[in-house]
């Protein structure tokens, strides 16, 4: 949903670059093409939602005529075309330099192979190595109610876990949800809050109620890193830091397919909010599915939630806070009554997430159309090969880059939000 591109990054840091929320008085149709003058790239094609180059970025399309820009050094925009709203970031290479501080200074150790202290793993974001110990660890200490397996390969060769949960065995068949997080590299707060929402749900198990009954109900598979190259790549230095596609080395030289537009169906694919500029961080790649990170976390949610009785599924993102239902790809509506169904319950769960959501900034449950379409996304999929319950969740914050202390609040609002949707498989 975040739109985005890096293309002018490379070679310089974040310093003096700035986050802005713009108002677009004349339409974003006429704040687009103004900021693709002002910051023009040589791509060929003709883009509904423009590239630019130069270090600028689109981060984020509100439907109120809303924008939120990264923004190079000295940069003064068009005041006839852009109206400001607020500094959403004023220094974002503070804010990259922070995290990595608050990451030196966690109090989370993997040393013992001991969980006592894993509510320090939430302390503050953690590299891909130690997201891989917290979840070996984890599966290790509760055997019972955890297995994990790899399900495929990411493009550089790096084995995709998912986790499976499961409690009591029943009689039947259970409902089954698919939870997966961070199609997009710098979304770091998405697999965070997904792994918070892990944690819970096994820690908590036998002693709450409420959680307890669900895992008992419900089988789980979770993906906390479909794109873990994106990952990795991300956390190599503060360049590299809002890197959003796959790893992918494209024909033209440049690198990534955006994963969240790789998805089929086919005859939806690249249809729409996605570029064919390789370059371009909303590039749709070579095909539907061309990317093994798509087709693993496809192929892998599909088996799993096929013949069941009910199905649910999440795709974790930032930042929102927006609860998106299908279809993302066309301003369509759902026929009814499903229309209706997703509606009811999208405001069921924004009013979970909304009940311990304490900032101004409250969820919105909307279809995922609203802003832009966008083909080539999870819930898309899931919905027309098997009706999935399935909703994008963009998390809270206000960047990619998002102080430690909202970890553990988003953590607390998935659970809850995770817990309304579950509501909906077991009635
Ligand atoms: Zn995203």
């Amino acid at each position: 949903m975040l739109w985005a591109l890096l293309a002018g990054v490379a070679g310089a840091s974040y310093a003096g670059y700035s986050v802005a929320r713009v108002r677009t008085p004349l339409g974003l149709q006429a704040a687009f093409e103004a900021l693709a003058q002002q910051f023009p790239c040589n791509a060929a094609a003709q883009e509904t939602i423009p590239t630019l180059c130069g270090g600028a970025e689109i981060l984020k399309i509100s439907r109120i005529n809303q924008l939120d820009l990264l923004l190079p050094p000295n940069t003064h925009l068009n005041t006839t075309i852009f109206t400001s709203v607020s500094v959403l970031v004023p220094d974002v290479q503070q804010q990259i330099e922070e995290e990595q501080v608050a990451y030196k200074n966690s109090k989370f150790s993997l040393n013992d192979g001991n969980v006592s202290n894993f509510g320090a793993f939430f302390d503050s974001f953690k590299p891909y190595d130690q997201i891989e110990g917290f979840v070996k660890t984890l599966v290790a200490t509760y055997p019972n109610l955890l297995s994990m397996e790899a399900v495929g390969n990411t493009v550089q060769g790096e084995p995709i876990v998912a986790i499976r949960i499961q409690g009591k065995q029943g009689t039947g068949i259970k409902p089954g949800m698919y939870l997966e997080a961070l199609q997009h590299a710098r979304e770091w707060l998405a697999p965070t809050t997904l792994l918070y929402v892990l944690n819970e749900l096994v820690t908590n198990y036998g002693k709450d109620p409420a959680i307890t009954k669900l895992v008992d109900q419900i089988d789980f598979m979770v993906v906390p890193l479909v794109n873990i190259d994106g990952y990795k790549y991300s956390w190599t230095n503060s360049q590299t830091r809002l890197w959003r596609k796959n790893r992918r080395l494209n024909k033209d030289g440049s690198y990534g397919v955006d994963l969240n537009r790789n998805w089929g169906p086919a005859a939806t694919w690249c249809s729409s909010g996605s570029s064919t500029v390789p370059s371009s961080d909303t590039y749709c790649g070579t095909a539907a599915f061309s990317e093994p990170e798509a087709q693993t976390a496809s192929s892998a949610s599909s088996k799993f939630l096929s013949g069941r009785p009910k199905s649910a599924a999440v795709d974790f993102h930032t930042y929102g806070p927006l609860l998106l239902w299908p279809w993302q790809y066309t301003y369509d509506k759902l026929p009814q009554p499903d229309y209706s169904m997703f509606m009811k319950l999208g405001q069921d769960i924004e009013n979970g997430l909304n009940k311990l959501n304490p900032r101004s900034a409250k969820y919105v449950a909307e279809q995922g159309s609203d802003l832009y379409p966008h083909s080539g996304g999870m819930i898309d999929f899931l919905w027309t090969t098997g009706r999935t319950l399935a909703f994008t969740l963009e998390g809270p914050g206000t960047s990619f880059t998002p102080p430690d202390s909202l970890i553990e609040p988003a953590g607390k609002e998935g659970l809850q939000g995770i817990q309304v949707l579950a509501g909906a498989l077991l009635n």
